[in-house]
């Protein structure tokens, strides 16, 4: 796992802005809806579903969100003043959903995501969570999206360390396929001191457990 995830590391991120590929317009998206309607083997024509496609590139705007946002903008203002504050900063459990791209159906689970500030300072809180949605919105798979979220953080914040882990049940392996209802796929990185020390490591995962 730890050599796929480096990999995508290593690729250029991917762009945030659809480009250069032209968008359809949401008419076009729509009538591609009502050929999957027929595809099922419904009828885009009767009453239930005469609105669907509408509804259906609505929720896709959403769904697919991330494209239009991208990582400087959340981490872009970071907070130097923290009274010396340089031990480890975990939020757990942020809970996200996503689509695979494989199949283009949903995915979804919880987020942790750690790192140890540098003096380049720390992020607002609430700003890793919309890091985790920038990215999530977006197709993808949970080994890339583990690795966006890391790239992200240690481009922005510069920390000493970095370590994200993701735990999600996958619809493509419980619905489809396999069937594995409850299956949980779960993906960790680790950059920095999280990297080089394992103690560091049990740290991160004992604090993730703790109160439980
Ligand atoms: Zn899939």
């Amino acid at each position: 796992m730890d050599a796929v995830v480096k990999s995508l590391l290593e690729r250029p991120q991917p762009r945030p802005h659809i480009s250069p590929l032209a968008r359809p317009t949401r008419e076009e998206a729509e009538a591609a809806v009502r050929v999957l309607l027929r595809w099922t083997g419904d009828d885009p024509s009767r009453e239930g579903l005469r609105d669907t496609p509408k509804r259906v590139v609505k929720a896709y705007e959403e769904f697919f969100s991330g494209y239009q946002q991208d990582a400087t903008s959340v981490l872009a203002r970071v907070f130097e003043e923290v009274h010396g504050y340089d031990d480890m900063v975990l939020i757990r459990e942020i809970p996200f959903s996503s689509h695979c791209e494989h199949h283009m159906v949903p995915f979804f689970g919880m987020a942790h995501v750690a790192y140890y500030p540098s003096e380049a300072g720390v992020a607002g809180l609430s700003k890793l969570a919309r890091l985790v949605d920038i990215f999530a919105k977006r197709l993808q798979t949970q080994e890339a999206l583990t690795a966006q979220i890391v790239g992200a953080i240690d481009g922005h914040l510069r920390p000493r360390g970095c370590a994200v882990m993701l735990e999600a049940q996958h619809m493509c392996m419980s619905m489809r396929g396999v069937r594995k209802h409850g299956a949980e796929t779960v993906t960790t990185l680790f950059t920095g001191i999280f990297r080089d020390d394992p103690a560091e490591q049990i740290r991160f995962l004992t604090m993730l457990r703790g109160g439980k």
